[in-house]
């Protein structure tokens, strides 16, 4: 019996020209982003400009962490405590948390079996808030041009959670900017690793002071790069409070040769869900997740569905993958566990019942595809699920 000897946790080592540049920050000390030599322009106004110009949009703001940095959105295109937010019932915790940080409450909308949100759900409660927290979860993208036309149509605002798709695209259009605001994560787990670290983009000129005010900016605005001109700032730097959740220098120079090499990266994660993936393909009981033309995805995690089975069934390949070394999260357990989470435990938020949901979220598969992880190893983990499932569904 083959098992597999990797870690699903296990990045890539931070590359050489990053710990260079990470070393360069520390030798001069000045790591706090305003704190700059007569000349010297930030790491961190660079890093801004450099991802405003891959993803093309105008402004850019670097923060602490990809939660904070929706929290900042929600709070830039204006959420009020006592407001209600729509959002996927489908997504991880900081995004209720981002919602709940701002004293707002989501308004929970259900996901598909393609993984994305629904739109008719959607539809059915565009009335109900102004603004949408879009989670792009595990990087599944709805069909953008629908959602956009919906929502431009009702007045809601898009806030788009880019956490899973740093590097992916709708119909040729990055993912991030479709809506009036983008939010990414710079964290361990994501596209580019500086540990924590999360990145704000729009096109829209108040939205981007406003954010630059709230990240904790104090009267200094005018050392960034990808900011708006001062104007857009003369009234808003009285109204706005400094939230602080700056980025600093060490984590910019980390993540600028990052972004560099963020194309070659992406290719390489595709090959390897590709290769989990096709060896998925074709199992009785297990339904594959099917892409759609227009996206461009970045296959950092993949899913699959194992639908209207019982749920000691679905334990059964959990624990039977696992004892073979492939770690498999669910999102159909009752408990909370480890990173995985579903809407019905986030207790702090009002009690929201989405059948439809349940019955995708019960047979809902994750699995991380790192980097470290090799096409073989791939192939083997493919193989070894295929086996599992195999086995405990001839048996049920
Ligand atoms: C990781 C993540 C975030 C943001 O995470 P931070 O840890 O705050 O950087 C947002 N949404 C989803 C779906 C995530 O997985």
């Amino acid at each position: 019996m083959e098992i597999f000897k990797g870690s699903f946790t296990q990045q890539e080592p931070i590359p050489e020209d990053a710990i260079e540049a990470a070393i360069a920050v520390m030798r001069h000390g000045r790591l706090h982003r305003y704190n700059t030599a007569s000349d010297e322009i930030a790491e961190t106004a660079l890093l801004e400009q450099e991802f405003a110009a891959l993803v093309g949009s105008k402004y850019c703001v670097a923060v602490a962490s990809g939660g904070y940095a929706m929290a900042t959105a929600l709070r830039a295109v204006g959420v009020n405590p006592g407001d209600r937010v729509l959002s996927n019932a489908f997504t991880l915790a900081p995004v209720p948390g981002a919602i709940a940080a701002v004293g707002a409450e989501p308004v929970f909308v259900d996901v598909t079996d393609g993984l994305v949100i629904d739109l008719d759900d959607l539809a059915g409660k565009l009335d109900q808030a102004d603004v949408l927290l879009l989670s792009h979860m595990r990087g599944h993208i709805c069909d953008m041009d629908a959602l956009m036309a919906l929502c431009d149509a009702a007045g809601v605002t898009v806030i788009e959670d880019c956490a899973h798709t740093m590097g992916a695209a709708w119909n040729g259009v990055p993912s991030g900017r479709h809506g009036t605001v983008g939010c990414y994560s710079c964290q361990t787990y994501k596209h580019v690793n500086s540990g924590e670290g999360g990145l704000l983009v729009t096109d829209d000129a108040d939205v981007a002071a406003r954010a630059i005010m709230l990240s904790g900016s104090y009267m200094l605005f005018e050392k960034h790069l990808a900011a708006p001109p001062a104007e857009a700032f003369a009234e808003i730097k009285y109204e706005t409070p400094n939230i602080s959740g700056r980025m600093d220098n060490l984590r910019a120079a980390l993540l600028r040769p990052q972004l560099r090499d963020l194309n070659t990266q992406v290719a390489r994660w595709n090959e390897r869900y590709f290769a989990v993936e096709a060896g998925l393909r074709n199992t009785l009981g297990l339904t594959v997740i099917e892409r759609a033309a227009q996206e461009s995805i970045v296959g950092s995690s993949i899913q699959f569905l194992l639908q209207c089975w019982q749920a000691e069934s679905v334990q059964e390949v959990l624990a039977r993958c696992l004892a073979r070394g492939v770690e498999l999260k669910w999102f159909g357990a009752a408990e909370p566990l480890g990173f995985t989470s579903r809407y019905d435990s986030w207790r702090y938020v009002p009690i929201a019942s989405l059948p439809k949901s349940d019955a995708v979220l019960a047979g809902l598969i994750d699995m991380r595809v790192p980097l470290t992880f090799s096409i073989e190893d791939c192939t083997l983990i493919a193989r070894i699920i295929r086996e599992e499932v195999s086995a405990v569904f001839q048996q049920a």
